[in-house]
């Protein structure tokens, strides 16, 4: 089980471990599953300099942060740094409708398993975790770490591997932290699980989707914020809903009713529901262009990016549309 790994720590960014973006400081809050108050967001909103980034990891990116060590006690004192050690490995996707009680707690729990476990903060900040109730959504996101709800058990994924076990939620906890562990142990540097790195079978896993939940869910709204990009004052009014729910697909679910702000979109037939686009300048210097800008609908899901490293690229069937000094080159799925 030897693995070639990178011999550096990851520079992905955190709360606490910001990046020298071209616009300022770039905080990322790990958000597990999504969640967070409306209170929460307004304290990110007023925290940075203006424009929050929803990730495709369900997270928050909060650009323009002037002062990190304010940014951070402010993060902590709202309750979005229960771990400090551990604030850039809580990376947690995991079915956004399901707000059941057991199946949130057991999200909870993982978190709370991970954050317990001194060794895991040295994992990279790009290793993923996934619950998934069954719906399928998440399990395809390309997470190092699967839990894959089997009727009242979880089977676990571990780099595309299913390990054939069918655990009950508190021992699927255990084996999804044990899988961590074991991979640090063996993982020479690398940051994400490779394939066939732990014994087991093929994993059946569903294909990613590219967009989701735009709509009416019973009580739930879900709500796209066009390219991921949310204003403060948009942030302002979704700050007066009492919990919010991030999706790994830059939607955001509220309960139904709650007061929207301009801008976003409910209809699910809307052409923007299939485009997202990397940040691009002002924000980035490498990138060839102000992609926010150029980025519109073509008709099939589209991945605009300022330069050929893609980043925020969903997984799936998504043209590329990579800017290079002569125009976009549009790369096939
Ligand atoms: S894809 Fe390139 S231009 Fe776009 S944000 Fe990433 S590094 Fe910057």
């Amino acid at each position: 089980m030897a693995i070639t790994g990178h011999s550096s720590r990851d520079a992905c960014p955190g709360a606490l471990q910001v990046h020298p973006a071209a616009d300022g400081p770039l905080a990322r809050v790990r958000l597990p599953g999504g969640d967070l108050t409306g209170a929460q967001l307004g304290v990110l909103a007023a925290s940075g300099g203006g424009v929050l980034e929803l990730t495709s990891r369900a997270n928050i990116q909060v650009r323009g942060v002037h002062d990190p060590a304010a940014f951070a006690a402010a993060v902590a004192a709202a309750g979005l740094l229960p771990a400090p050690s551990h604030e850039r490995v809580r990376n947690i996707v995991a079915s956004p409708l399901n707000g059941s009680a057991a199946f949130r707690g057991l999200v909870r729990a993982l978190d709370e398993a991970i954050c317990a476990t001194p060794e895991l903060a040295g994992l990279s900040g790009r290793f993923l975790f996934a619950v998934d109730d069954g719906s399928g959504d998440v399990a395809g996101l390309g997470a190092d770490v699967v839990l894959m709800s089997r009727g009242d058990r979880f089977a676990v994924v571990a780099g595309k591997t299913d390990l054939r076990l069918r655990l009950p939620p508190a021992r699927a906890v255990h084996q999804a932290v044990e899988v961590a562990q074991t991979f640090l142990r063996v993982s020479d540097g690398a940051w994400r699980i490779p394939e066939g790195t732990f014994p087991g079978v093929p994993a059946a896993l569903p294909k990613p989707r590219t967009s989701g939940y735009v709509g009416d869910f019973g009580d739930t709204t879900g709500a796209l914020v066009p390219l991921g990009r949310l204003t403060a004052r948009q942030a302002a009014v979704l700050a007066e809903a009492e919990r919010l729910r991030i999706t790994p697909w830059r939607t955001v679910l509220v309960p139904k009713g709650t007061r929207l702000p301009e801008g976003l979109v409910t209809d699910p037939r809307d052409p923007w529901l299939h485009v997202t686009a990397c940040t691009g300048r002002p924000g980035c210097a490498k990138s060839l262009t102000d992609v926010q800008h150029d980025a519109k609908p073509i008709g099939v899901p589209v991945h605009w990016s300022g330069c050929a490293r893609r980043c925020g690229r969903p997984r799936g069937e998504v043209v590329d549309l990579i800017a290079t000094p002569s125009g976009y080159q549009r790369s096939e799925p």
